[in-house]
């Protein structure tokens, strides 16, 4: 049984948040919390990079100054000791590096970043459209069952591709939109809710 992650607002704090306040830039605030469509998110992102003359050294200045929240280094060990862990992330590797280090390098897949010679992201490139979607079901397919945990509107592909799907600390509006999934507020509820959904999982294997 595998354990799915999303990593900003469930481990880490929202990297373009924190740019945001570095910067005090007001629209780098928004997220996949506010713009379902991530690829109008990043070209807003991207025009806005490129109005302030910013570079990815900058972003990644701002990315190592960022802790995991309160308590998510203890969930994710906890839960790696529980079940095998991957993260699935929007987020780019180009960022990525400082957090994964905090948090002990779990696997991640996530997307990248195109950069030209003077440092500027002209570009990004997913992995793969729907990413977070397509690796549930690529690990469903090598017959593993996934209990998948996000907080947005990019991981509701997921959490309905997982046998079992888990909201921590989502919006109200997603709440709404998605009744489906359990909501979860604390990394205590978070850790028993993937122990219930495990219980229930082995339950209907008939073990
Ligand atoms: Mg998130």
């Amino acid at each position: 049984m595998l354990a799915c992650l999303d990593l900003e607002g469930v481990l880490v704090p929202e990297i373009w948040i924190a740019f945001a306040e570095k910067t005090g830039i007001e629209k780098l605030r928004l997220t996949t919390r506010d713009i379902p469509d991530y690829d109008q998110l990043m070209r807003g992102r991207l025009k806005i990079l490129a109005e302030n003359n910013l570079k990815l050294a900058d972003i990644q200045a701002a990315i190592r100054g960022i802790a995991p929240l309160e308590g998510a280094g203890e969930f994710l060990e906890w839960l790696r000791a529980e079940f095998q862990v991957a993260i699935l992330s929007d987020t780019f590797y180009e960022f990525a590096g400082p957090l994964m280090a905090q948090l002990g390098y779990p696997i991640l897949l996530c997307n990248f970043l195109e950069v030209n010679g003077g440092g500027r992201i002209t570009d990004y490139r997913l992995r793969q459209e729907d990413g977070k979607t397509k690796a549930v079901q690529a690990f469903k397919s090598l017959n593993l069952q996934v209990i998948a945990s996000g907080d947005s509107y990019n991981d509701t592909g997921m959490l309905k591709a997982a046998d079992a799907g888990i909201f921590f600390r989502p919006p109200e509006t997603i709440i709404k939109e998605f009744p489906q999934f359990q909501v979860t507020r604390t990394y205590a509820e978070l850790r028993a809710a993937f122990l219930t959904a495990r219980e229930s999982l082995l339950k209907c294997r008939g073990h």
